[in-house]
């Protein structure tokens, strides 16, 4: 494989688990795959939305790559391990049909092993050879793939549903899709511009006010919308009021506040001490809810995640 990146990089992620697919996308089991086929348990989207655990395939088109260096982010960051790449400097882009080609091969080679394995459930793991969506956010910055309108047409046209996860950052990325995925999430982690350069540290100056573009461009979506925040405690969890004011020009379908967690390349950047409980997380809807006239939907204490709405219900994908 080709890339940009120091090789020691390329083995960390191996290590890792994250399955290479082409020079710059990747797919990487989730745990809820195997929650679900060995255990029963299923992921929050799964209670929230319909979407099966087990025929969810999490990737991404920009693996080396994104706009922003969040403290709390999981992925390998240039200057982690004091290994350092030019995170600007982009690579020649695949095919979205081949990428999807390959995330598909390597979701089944992923699933080699549940054969044998003891309380697998043989059902669920003969129709997970099948994904059915497609979570574009497994890390980095999927609009910085120019050709992401036919990774999304080129996973609908296979009959999945895809949740499209983005910074923000690139709004003009976001208004030019000619096809939308099924839903789309925006990650939102600082109120105000001196937080996210601290927090979301970014590469550009103007990240933040491309931040705002986006959440202005929010309801001009017909897909369902998704303010998604990564609250970690000393850093953003404190501030659900503010957060509030930045929410309501967007006016999301959705906001998921969701507890950081203390795994991959994070723990090189923030303690364990920093991850909150599922309460501290709902102490957080509950006031942004209050403040913003939403009603709290659903929750999921497991991966410590709520879901608000102004819908009575949220809609059921599959
Ligand atoms: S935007 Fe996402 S991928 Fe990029 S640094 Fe932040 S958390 Fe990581």
């Amino acid at each position: 494989m080709q890339s940009l990146v120091p090789d020691e990089i390329i083995q960390m992620l191996q290590r890792q688990k994250y399955h290479l697919v082409g020079s710059h996308s990747a797919v990487k089991r989730c745990r809820w795959l195997y929650n679900s086929i060995v255990q029963g348990r299923t992921c929050y989207k799964q209670k929230f939305y319909g979407i099966n655990s087990h025929q969810c395939l999490q990737m991404t088109p920009s693996v080396f790559h994104c706009t922003l260096g969040c403290v709390f982010c999981w992925r390998a960051q240039s200057g982690d391990n004091n290994l350092t790449w030019d995170e600007t400097k982009l690579p020649e882009w695949d095919d979205p049909e081949d990428i999807i080609d390959g995330c598909i091969k390597e979701q089944k080679r992923i699933l080699t092993g549940y054969k044998a394995t003891p309380n697998a459930d043989q059902t669920k793991r003969l129709e997970a050879l099948t994904p059915k969506h497609a979570a574009i956010s497994l890390t980095g910055e999927p609009t910085m793939y120019p050709h992401l309108d036919g990774l999304i047409n080129g996973f609908h046209k296979r009959g999945f549903t895809t949740f499209l996860v983005s910074n923000g950052t690139i709004p003009e990325a976001l208004s030019n899709l000619s096809e939308e995925p099924t839903q789309l999430y925006i990650s939102v982690s600082a109120f105000a511009q001196s937080a996210f350069s601290k927090i979301c540290r970014p590469h550009a100056k103007s990240s933040w006010k491309k931040l705002n573009e986006t959440l202005e461009l929010l309801p001009s979506f017909k897909c369902p919308t998704v303010i998604r925040f990564t609250l970690a405690r000393h850093l953003n969890l404190e501030y659900p009021e503010l957060f509030a004011e930045l929410v309501k020009k967007a006016n999301p379908t959705y906001l998921e506040p969701k507890a950081y967690m203390h795994v991959g390349f994070s723990r090189l950047r923030l303690n364990f001490s920093n991850m909150p409980t599922h309460s501290e997380i709902k102490d957080f809807g509950s006031k942004l809810a209050t403040k913003l006239g939403y009603n709290m939907l659903d929750e999921s204490p497991d991966s410590r995640v709520v879901l608000l709405s102004r819908l009575e219900k949220a809609i059921k994908l599959a």
